[in-house]
Parts: structure tokens; sequence; C-alpha cells
């Protein structure tokens, strides 16, 4: 990572946006922010999720590059745009609600500027703490802190995680076609993930270990080519640096080039869940298509919100998000200037309105705005969207 800068060296301690993780969600978010003029800053705790991994393939015109080196380039594109990057882990983001109350932390005294003009202007606004003990105010905030793999218990499989021993055929099966395959029965994904593996190889065995079949899943993978092996796994036997097999607890060793297994994908949505975003009955938090969550101001993308997304995915869920965070703040400056302007100018705005509209002065709503433009009721992503946020839903 390039040498971070420290928010309190800058003296800036206010931001538009503050982004959360600086994976390819975070960074392409922060891509978009910094080329759209916005005052940014990206926070990231160094552990991208692929960091085991030599080579990061799927991702047009990048296919085979070091997972690090397209973050280093990613990071270098965003300082162009003024993009602050703090290298840190933040442990908490409060709330400061929009009508003035406080969320579940007030904010810093004449620290979070920005979070606190705005939360006073009546938009939302948020004040991130870093474990080092940094304070960032910020109008909106994006969530980009990917998930985390757990993996089995077994010996060897941690040693050899993201080099032969892999759970996504198609960011490494290419890497492995025509070779001896394992899948671990670990997980129930992972029959799934042994059917598809056929399209890589011929030679897939599927080992059972602690995974109980159904006799139709069993059907399945026989028809499909799989050999199904019966068996409790002792260890991955890992030589010279590579797998070599699988070792099972009665004695038998099945030579083998890699083995696929099925993590437990964990999203790291603390900050996310802190805030009190909704989350659906599989555990991930709601948004709509933008990353929008249930919260007003909060947004997510990448692998926190969808376990799916590859990196290419992550990023453009980060691109997605900062055209509608970028649209909301716009509606946001927008309604304020209005306000100003009427409350500078009562009469003229009335009449003003009232001829725009082809209405009688007094017809016209004395705060002339709606009150909820561009706010999203609370446990619905999707409504309240803006005109600006329809607009860039359907421009996708
Ligand atoms: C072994 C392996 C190999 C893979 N290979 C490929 C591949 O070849 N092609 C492909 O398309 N996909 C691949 N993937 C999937 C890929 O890793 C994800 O698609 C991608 O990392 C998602 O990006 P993200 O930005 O959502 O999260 P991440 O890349 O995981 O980035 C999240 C960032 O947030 C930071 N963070 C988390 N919490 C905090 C906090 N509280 N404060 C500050 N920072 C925080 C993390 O340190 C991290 O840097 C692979 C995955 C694995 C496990």
């Amino acid at each position: 990572m390039n040498k971070a800068m420290n928010a309190h060296d800058t003296g800036e301690l206010s931001f538009d946006v503050v982004i959360v993780g600086a994976g390819a969600a975070g960074l392409n978010a922060a891509l978009l922010l910094g080329r759209a003029r916005r005052k940014v800053a990206v926070i990231d705790a160094g552990e991208p999720r692929n960091a085991p991994a030599a080579h990061m393939h799927g991702f047009l015109s990048r296919d085979g590059l070091p997972p690090a080196e397209l973050l280093e380039l990613g990071r270098a594109e965003i300082t162009r745009y003024g993009v602050q990057l703090i290298e840190g882990r933040v442990e908490n983001i409060s709330h400061e609600s929009v009508d003035g109350g406080v969320g579940p932390e007030p904010a810093t005294e004449g620290v979070s500027h920005a979070a606190t003009t705005a939360a006073e202007d009546g938009g939302p606004a948020f004040t991130v703490r870093l474990a080092g003990g940094q304070v960032l105010g910020a109008r909106r905030v994006l969530v980009a802190t990917g998930l985390r793999d757990e993996l089995p218990d077994l010996p060897g499989v941690r040693e050899r995680w993201g080099k032969d021993v892999l759970h996504c055929p198609y960011c490494h099966g290419y890497e492995v076609r025509d070779q001896p395959l394992a899948v671990l029965g670990t997980h129930p994904g992972a029959v799934h993930q042994a059917l598809l593996l056929r399209q890589w190889s011929d030679d897939v065995l599927f080992v059972r270990h602690t995974l109980d079949l159904t006799p139709e899943d069993r059907d399945r993978l026989e028809c499909h080519g799989l050999r199904v092996i019966d068996g409790t796994i002792d260890r991955l036997a890992v030589e010279d640096g590579r797998l070599r097999g699988i070792e099972l607890t009665d004695g038998r060793a099945l030579p083998r080039a890699a083995a696929f297994l099925f993590p437990r994908m964990v999203p790291q949505d603390e900050l996310l869940t802190g805030l009190g975003c909704i989350k659906d009955d599989g555990g991930w938090v709601v948004t709509d298509r933008t990353g929008r969550t249930s919260v007003p101001g909060v947004w997510a993308a990448g692998n926190v919100i969808d376990p799916r997304a590859q990196v290419i995915t992550a990023a453009g869920m980060g691109s997605a998000a900062a055209f509608a965070i970028n649209g909301d703040l716009t509606d946001e400056d927008v309604r304020r200037s209005v306000e100003r302007r009427r409350q500078a100018h009562p009469a003229s705005a009335r009449s003003e309105a009232a001829h725009l509209n082809g209405a009688r002065s007094e017809d016209v709503h004395p705060e002339g705005v709606r009150p909820e433009a561009g706010r999203p009721e609370a446990g619905r992503p999707e409504a309240g969207r803006s005109e600006a946020g329809r607009a860039e839903g359907a421009g996708r």
C-alpha cells in the first residue's frame, strides 16, 4: 500500500463520503466519487479476501494479474483524484439521525464537522471511529468490508488455501483443468460445486467426509461421472509446497493435484448491523440494486452483501453505489440551496413557485420542498428513491 495518509496529519477530518474497505468494491466506488469531485476517504485494514491467491482470473483485461497488483493500481488511480487513503480498521460508525436525534453514539464535538453540519441541515450524518483513535465525519458511508471464509479444521487446508485448495471453479478451475481433483464434503454446497467441476476435469472424486448425502445427491454425482468416496478425511498430504493428495482415517491415500471445498462465508457486516441495517433470512444485509441499505445514508457493496460477487462484480457494485451516493448528495445539496433561498426571500420564492406550478401562492407547501425527497424509509431500501436514483437504476 502507498504510505498511508493520516487524516489528523492532513487536518481534513470531514468528508462527503467515507468508504470502509479498499478491495475492488471500495476502490471502484472511490474512483467514481473522486472523479465526481467529492471529498472522499477510504479506510482499509489491508486484508483482502483473495490475498492467498497468486493470480486473479476472470477480470476482463486483467486476467492472471496478482490480486495485490490490481489493488495497487486502483490505489494509485484514486489518489490521482484526491481521495485520501487511510490504513487502519474502522471500529464503529455512529449515526446522527436526520431529525437531529443522536444515534448509538454521539458525534465527537468539534471533530466531525461535515457530520454535524449535515445533521443540522437535515441530511444523514455519521461519525466514523478508527481503532487508532482517529475520528472522521461523513455525510454518507459506503461499507465494502468483504467477507470471511471459515475453513474446515483439517491439517493442510489453511496452508494450501488459495493455491491448490480452492473454492471457485470460475476463478481457478481452468488452471487445474484435466487434472485429478477432489471435492471435500465439508459443506452442503459441495455437491453443486462438484457437479460444476466436471466441466474442468473428467477425474473428480467426491470425498464424503462428514456430509450426509441424500440418495438423490449420490445419483446425481455418479450419473454426472464423479466417484463418491465414503470415508473421513484425516489430513491433506502436502509435500514440497504442493498438495499431493487426501489421506483418510481408514488409511487410504487418494493422490490428487487440487482439492475444492466450500467454505462457510461470513459477511464482515458488523459496521452495518451496528447502524441498524436490516438483514434477510439468510443473514445478509438487504440493499437495493445500488447497494442502498435500510438506513438512510448507508450503502454497501461487494462480498459484504453478496457472497457470489467476484472481483469484477464487486467493482461494479462499488460503481453503482457511487452513482447513487453522488445522486443522493446532489439531491441534498439542491434541497438545501432551495431552502436557503426560500428562507432568505420567502415572498418571492412563494410567488415564483406558484408561477412555476401554475398554482396560487397559498397552495404552495410552506416548506417549498417535498419533505421526504430522496430519503428511503427505514426497512424499505427501494422506497423513497429520488428521481436521480431512479434514473441511475434505469441507466444500468
Ligand atoms: C482464495 C481466493 C481466490 C479468489 N480468486 C478470485 C479470482 O481469481 N477472480 C475473482 O474474480 N475473484 C476471486 N476471488 C473472490 C474475491 O476475493 C472477491 O470477489 C473480492 O475480494 C471481493 O471484493 P470486496 O471489495 O467485496 O472485498 P475484499 O477484496 O475482501 O476487500 C475488503 C477490504 O475491507 C477491509 N476491511 C474489512 N473490515 C474493515 C474494517 N472494519 N475497517 C477497515 N477495513 C476493513 C479488508 O481488510 C479488505 O481489504 C477469490 C477469493 C478467494 C478466497
